[in-house]
């Protein structure tokens, strides 16, 4: 039978970590070490394995993926048939979405990771790194942008967010549910997302800073004030309350922040719509959005931090460009 090839390139994470000498686990084995491990892989796809970086997830930054999500483009135009990604899962949420966000091939791309480190019993790194090649080895997952595989379930990279510190079933799709799940290595898909137009890379991207700050109880706005006045800011996403509600004092704050960068109103609920024509009173969602705030729709704060981050350093800061990607990438239909 002809399998397809899959292209398996680490990062680094729990999947790949081992005792170090500092008395926890560290990231160390290579992509050869996590696929030599896992010998059933060879009846599912051709694969080759890479390591990229060795890193812990909260060690990896916008240039690691960008730099990645290049290397994808270049090893598709070469006939790789499928991708899986292998990386700590801390940071999964915002990685994975970084790379849907830059990503506009059809090929398969997967992300995965593992829960418990390959020295505990039950290490579940395996059996993701299988499911995540089935995946990505299936021609039904073509087109369907970057996907997370962990624990047997399909989320997609936008809507997917860790919610356990530490059990193997700590990721779900809050906002909508999970695309599909795995039966005897076999992708079952339940839904599909609409296309979206991705980022447009740049090959000289500008530094961007976006900060991602959350409103609170009684919150005088004092923190956005702070950080206008460090001038370190391109860009800012507020987590507000509910559907998109803060105080006065910040509702003040915000509105004097975009007059000089995009801000981005998202909820710290993490899951459901920002509202949009709801409440009316001062610091709610259409006093908000009247003071010249984006809405971040479906997405999170993190996930609207790392689009708005893409955004400024590939393709500028114009604000009907940002606002228009936040509403393609929240399926937020006028
Ligand atoms: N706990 C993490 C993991 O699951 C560590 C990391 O994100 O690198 O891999």
């Amino acid at each position: 039978m002809d399998l397809p090839a899959v292209t398996i390139l680490s990062l680094g994470g729990t999947i790949a970590m081992t005792q170090g000498e500092t008395g926890g686990v560290v990231p160390t084995l290579t992509a050869e070490a996590l696929v030599g491990a896992v010998p059933q892989l060879q009846q599912v796809a051709r694969v080759k394995a890479q390591s990229y970086r060795q890193l812990p997830s909260a060690h990896l930054r916008f240039e690691d993926i960008e730099a990645l999500a290049a290397s994808l483009r270049h090893l598709a135009g070469a006939g790789e048939r499928g991708f899986v990604i292998t990386q700590g899962t801390d940071t999964i949420d915002e990685t994975a979405f970084a790379l849907d966000c830059l990503y506009d091939l059809d090929v398969p791309l997967v992300v995965t990771g593992a829960m418990r480190h390959p020295t505990l019993p039950g290490a579940d790194g395996p059996a993701n790194l299988l499911a995540a090649v089935q995946v990505a080895a299936s021609p039904a997952a073509r087109g369907l942008g970057c996907l997370v595989v962990m624990n047997d379930e399909v989320h997609a990279a936008r809507y997917v967010r860790k919610l356990n510190t530490s059990r193997p079933d700590a990721f779900a799709s809050p906002a909508c549910g999970r695309l599909g799940w795995l039966t005897e290595g076999r992708l079952r898909l339940a839904s599909r997302l609409p296309d979206v137009p991705r980022v447009v890379s740049s090959p000289q991207p500008r530094p961007a800073q976006v900060a991602l700050l959350p409103a609170c109880l009684d919150d005088p706005g004092d923190m956005v004030r702070a950080l206008l006045a460090a001038h370190a800011f391109d860009g800012l996403v507020i987590q507000a309350a509910g559907g998109g509600h803060v105080t006065a004092g910040l509702a003040d704050a915000l509105e004097t922040a975009a007059r000089s960068m995009p801000v981005v109103l998202a909820s710290r609920t993490g899951s459901g719509d920002v509202l949009s024509s709801t409440y009316g009173y001062t610091g709610s969602e259409i006093d908000l959005l009247r003071r010249g705030l984006i809405r971040a729709g479906l997405l999170d704060g993190h996930k609207a931090r790392v689009l708005l981050t893409l955004l400024l350093r590939h393709q500028g800061a114009d604000p009907g460009a940002i606002a228009q990607a936040f509403q393609a990438w929240s399926n937020d239909h006028p």
